[in-house]
């Protein structure tokens, strides 16, 4: 088997025992296959018992897990700046797949949005991505955007998400299902079969019971659902309502994206079962989820971006943003009960495991989001030398804090250079042919839904809307 070896980097390993990282320095990773086959100081892997390896020189260079992003809609990314200021209120009659216009969105769309989200996120070194699959409104866009997945060369469980319709009846959309499962027969596949179950607090006994029985035939690896919580009129404890229809008898996990208002009885639910949440800080915050207690359980959170349109796919931004935002909101709140803060609420290296390893905890999987021996190779080395960078004596704050997208020279998944010496390495295509495409569909697409409708008088039955006050610099633009 033929092996590379990234030489003498600063490597992130992971250390079971602490559930930590420990940083080796002048290391050197060793892959084979797919998967690490050992990780050695620099020296010892001198020793020439790889003659036929390929020899990356990692000399300054981080070298860190993958990044992965556990909530994505990929079909939408072509939407790109069209909605800079949107809402949840607006979002779902204006751009979602409830639109009445969703027809707009031909398969051809479909497929080059997707892909080129996944690329975005790849050239910003996330290497697994949990996708809720809403691209649901006909055969042909369901069929596209899982050739999307397989085509984009990462590593992604993909969730298609039935809903009813007219033109495409949910027990059509099972039947297509399960004949795509032939897609993804093999242990080592990046993509792998999952399945989205929104709405389980308004679903009948009956449909859960056989959305229940699909996710056996197609052997999903996850469950996934949006879980909004607090004054939100829609999916409220909802990992009680999966309790109670005994979700958990499928062994399968489940992951529950924002989960920004989780009470301290569903927490119990999530450790009890081993379910995690999924927050996505900047989507939480544009649209106006809210955020109330998802810092309380990370020990069962990770971390995704949910809309790509809306602001960029770049996990490591999103742990940065969550890790300030925690601190930020903590320390207002003792400075508003009139005393000083004491110590930070969360720490740097828990924000990279947000978006590493708890990712991979999310999927029950140990072999994904950490750099250990056997574990499998989706790998990303960061420049340390570059201007930002530069001087770090910690690592993980330098990843964390200091990197941007330009530091990251290479990217693999399951042992592929999908960016090599900070340049892309398309599993299918070439960047100026996705690009071509991508900008025609972006076009096209953002002049079919340019005019937001008028917003709704509610949301899903719940009429309180509230305008609070705006930014002094927004009134002069009223
Ligand atoms: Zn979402």
């Amino acid at each position: 088997m033929s092996a590379t070896i990234l030489r003498n980097g600063t490597v992130l390993a992971y250390d079971e025992d602490s559930a930590s990282i420990k940083v080796l320095r002048k290391a050197s990773v060793v892959i084979e296959g797919d998967r690490i086959a050992a990780i050695l100081d620099t020296d010892a892997s001198k020793d020439n018992s790889y003659p036929q390896a390929e020899v990356i020189d990692v000399t300054g260079q981080i070298v860190s897990p993958g990044l992965v992003n556990t909530h994505c809609h990929m079909w939408q990314t072509a939407y790109r700046t069209l909605g800079p200021d949107v809402t949840l209120a607006q979002y779902f009659g204006w751009v979602s797949q409830r639109a009445s216009n969703i027809q707009e969105w031909a398969p051809e769309d479909v497929y080059v949005s997707s892909l080129e989200g996944y690329i975005e996120g790849i050239n910003a070194g996330v290497t697994s991505y949990l996708e809720h699959a809403h691209n649901n409104w006909t055969q042909a866009v369901m069929k596209i955007g899982l050739k999307a997945a397989l085509d984009s060369g990462a590593r992604i469980w993909w969730c298609y998400h039935p809903i009813n319709r007219d033109n495409f009846p949910i027990n059509e959309q099972y039947r297509t299902l399960k004949s795509l499962k032939s897609e993804f027969p093999k242990a080592d596949d990046l993509v792998r079969m999952g399945l989205a179950i929104d709405g389980l607090d308004s679903m009948s006994e009956g449909d859960i019971q056989q959305a229940k029985q699909l996710a056996r035939e197609l052997e999903a690896e996850v469950l996934t659902a949006h879980y909004l919580g607090g004054p939100w009129p829609f999916a409220q404890q909802l990992p009680e309502v999966a309790a109670k229809h005994e979700v958990h008898d499928l062994h399968i996990p489940f992951v529950w994206s924002h989960a920004g208002f989780v009470s301290s009885k569903d927490m119990d639910l999530l450790r009890k079962h081993n379910d995690h949440i999924s927050i996505t800080p900047e989507s939480e915050m544009h649209y106006g989820h809210g955020q109330d207690t998802s810092h309380l359980i990370h020990d069962q959170a990770s971390l995704g971006i949910d809309t790509q349109w809306t602001f960029s796919g770049d996990i490591l931004l999103q742990a940065r943003m969550w890790l300030q935002s925690v601190r930020g909101r903590q320390s207002t709140e003792i400075l508003k009960r009139g005393h000083i803060p004491k110590q930070t609420p969360m720490s740097v290296m828990d924000a990279f495991l947000l978006a590493t390893r708890n990712g991979g905890r999310a999927i029950h999987r140990d072999d994904i989001g950490v750099l250990r021996v056997g574990a499998k190779a989706d790998i990303v080395c960061f420049d340390g030398n570059s201007p930002n960078m530069l001087g770090w004596t910690d690592p993980v704050a330098a990843v964390v804090l200091h990197s941007n997208i330009a530091d990251i020279k290479h990217v693999m998944i399951g042992g592929q250079f999908r960016k090599k010496d900070g340049k892309l390495v398309l599993n299918s295509g070439s960047w100026e042919e996705v690009s071509a495409q991508f900008t025609q569909t972006a076009q096209r697409v953002q002049q079919a839904f340019k005019n937001p409708p008028p917003l709704p008088e509610g949301i899903w039955g719940k009429y309180e809307f509230e305008d609070g006050p705006r930014t002094s610099a927004s009134k002069e633009e009223r």
